[in-house]
């Protein structure tokens, strides 16, 4: 496998189109974010510390429940919680209950969970995370282990956890705009690698796809999106992913700029990845809102490019990082509290 292929793979499909998509379509994208985004310029405002030790503690919740796979008590006992933590932080919660119908017909009942805060305002920002988790750990080392679920701590537990002390903190103070923080569901129900049939991209991210056609509120939209997925992976490094770049240059060069300034280079690597099929697309491709993804690349992993763990049944506790989910919190937290 070459090092572009092995960029395509994710809870997602290999893609051909990187080399192709980028180049002349650059300068369109670029000229549409940046009305979007506004003017550039260094803001004063008192940005709250991100506790990583309490992001820590709702991944930890998470996975004790289990493995979070659609139509298992595990999963519906911990949607239950993500709903009752989101009211319990003072957000307005909307569950958008749907069927999902998977790549081999199975009905999946599944729920995405959105938190949303001042939802009376115009000026919005969308922050996304999938809180499913793969009912096949298809990359572990050991074949015996391929039809076993994944546990999710970093592959979904990671993104929901770092939100939800996002949550935590805009209850406690909030930024100028109105935030809402989108839970899908179903993200990680893409066909496994063990299929026999045909393999296609919209196999994953069902609950992002079916927000992105019905949001939880008529027209909604935001000024931008972040989707936070795998973020708490020991080491992470967190290049520029492809499609972020595609469509939202601007906002990924501000954010990963902004994590710089906060020190966290050794995370955020100043150079492109590859492109990856994950809720970010189609959010980006179904609604206006541009929406990029902190997801980690490990350019020189023999076993994943999303790193040793990534869809085994090693996803566990001992293998997330405070020093990594709290560079990525803070520079969320940097972003939506700088924006006016
Ligand atoms: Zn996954």
């Amino acid at each position: 496998m070459n090092k572009i292929s092995k960029t395509f793979i994710i809870g997602l499909l290999p893609m051909a189109l990187l080399a192709c998509g980028n180049s002349n379509k650059k300068a369109n994208s670029e000229a549409a974010d940046s009305n979007a985004l506004g003017a550039e310029k260094e803001i004063q405002v008192e940005i709250p510390a991100f506790d990583a030790d309490s992001a820590y503690h709702y991944i930890d919740k998470q996975v004790s429940f289990g493995p979070r796979v659609p139509n298992t008590k595990a999963h519906q006992a911990c949607a239950d919680y993500l709903t009752s933590q989101l009211e319990a932080f003072g957000a307005v919660v909307f569950r958008q209950d749907f069927d999902a119908i998977a790549y081999d017909g199975t009905i999946l009942k599944s729920s995405n969970i959105i938190g949303a805060y001042n939802p009376e305002s115009k000026r919005r920002i969308a922050l996304f995370a999938h809180w499913d988790t793969r009912p096949w750990a298809d990359n572990d080392p050991n074949p015996k282990n391929h039809h076993n679920p994944v546990l999710g701590a970093n592959d979904g537990g990671s993104g929901v956890g770092v939100l939800l002390e996002v949550a935590r903190q805009i209850n406690i103070k909030q930024p100028a705009l109105g935030i809402d923080i989108i839970l899908f569901d179903a993200e990680d129900y893409g066909s496994p690698t063990f299929y026999k049939g045909v393999q296609r991209e919209d196999h994953w991210c069902l609950g992002s796809q079916y927000w992105s056609r019905v949001p939880h509120v008529p027209n909604y939209t935001a000024r931008f999106g972040i989707l936070l997925d795998m973020v708490g992976g020991k080491d992470a490094t967190f290049y520029q992913e492809g499609y972020s770049l595609y469509f939202a240059k601007k906002l990924t060069k501000k954010v990963w700029n902004k994590a710089h300034q906060l020190g966290y280079n050794k995370y955020f690597i100043d150079q492109e990845g590859g492109t990856i099929v994950d809720d970010h697309l189609f959010v980006n491709k179904i609604t206006n809102i541009k929406t990029i993804d902190i997801i980690p690349y490990f350019p020189n992993n023999e076993q994943s490019s999303f790193g040793d763990v990534w869809h085994t049944v090693n996803d566990d506790m001992e293998h997330i990082s405070k020093e990594t989910l709290k560079a990525v919190g803070q520079t969320v937290l940097a972003v939506i509290y700088e924006e006016k």
